[in-house]
């Protein structure tokens, strides 16, 4: 049996990527696909773009829906290969050119992601006192990694698993307890701070960290909130603890901030 106390002795912090850290101005999705597009026909396909559109969305739908269900994360070729092949082709996943496209799509992020204010002081912050960790539902693992260098926040995490190279993604017990292993910490010492109700919050509260909600991009009603891109329909129990900014973060830890 442990004391309120020893539950709040936390000893690590996890973060969430998208909408916790970081937010995307709102026609990156657009741009990424116009890049794609352009990409695919520069590699030889002739492609009229509104039915490429369609077929891209249907499949991306059914591919992370699978994923969803499954908890095994899945990727862009699969689905670009999808539309391509529902358009004709009969390709592979593997094709080299589809590759290709998927690093034009991802480049349209990099200029168009931003840290949420305070962001850097805040990790600057806590690592003095904890190993940081992140956990990133991210198909595409080496532009995750981008991200995060283009940011210049790469260097503050002491473990980070992405969803596309572990091969699960959250809410899946696996990439938390990957978290865990990476900070050499005990689950229940770990406090995370995400803003999907269910992969992040749901997920780390199954996994028996410290859940903490982030509703800065919620609240701003910023991109990647709705769609495709969100987990969770449900909102978390009142008891979870909320915070809209990293202020709200400090008065978790122990006091000891
Ligand atoms: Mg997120």
């Amino acid at each position: 049996m442990t004391t309120k106390d020893d539950e709040q002795a936390f000893k690590a912090v996890g973060f969430d990527l998208f909408n916790t850290l970081v937010v995307a101005e709102a026609q990156t999705l657009q741009l990424a696909m116009a890049r794609l597009v352009e990409r695919l026909r520069q590699n030889g396909f002739s492609l009229e773009e509104a039915a490429f559109n369609a077929h891209y969305a249907t499949a991306a739908v059914w591919h992370i829906g699978q994923a969803r269900e499954s908890g095994r994360e899945t990727h862009n070729r699969f689905w670009i290969c999808d539309a391509l092949n529902r358009l004709g082709n009969r390709l592979s996943p593997d094709d080299p050119r589809i590759a290709d496209a998927v690093e034009a799509y991802f480049d349209a992020f990099y200029p168009n992601v931003r840290l949420i204010p305070g962001t850097e002081s805040m990790l600057e912050t806590l690592k003095q006192r904890f190993p940081l960790g992140l956990v990133s539902n991210f198909t595409h693992g080496p532009a995750a990694r981008k991200i995060l260098h283009v940011l210049g926040i790469d260097a503050y995490f002491s473990t980070i698993v992405i969803s596309g190279e572990a091969g699960y993604r959250k809410p899946h017990p696996h990439v938390f307890d990957m978290l865990a292993e990476g900070l050499g910490e005990e689950n229940r010492r770990i406090l995370f701070v995400g803003d999907d109700p269910e992969a992040d919050v749901h997920g780390a509260l199954r996994s028996g960290f410290f859940p903490v909600w982030m509703t800065y991009a919620r609240d701003g009603n910023l991109p990647f909130t709705s769609g495709i891109f969100s987990e969770g329909k449900t909102d978390p129990d009142s008891d979870i603890p909320r915070i809209a900014s990293w202020e709200g973060l400090f008065p978790l830890l122990d006091g000891r901030f």
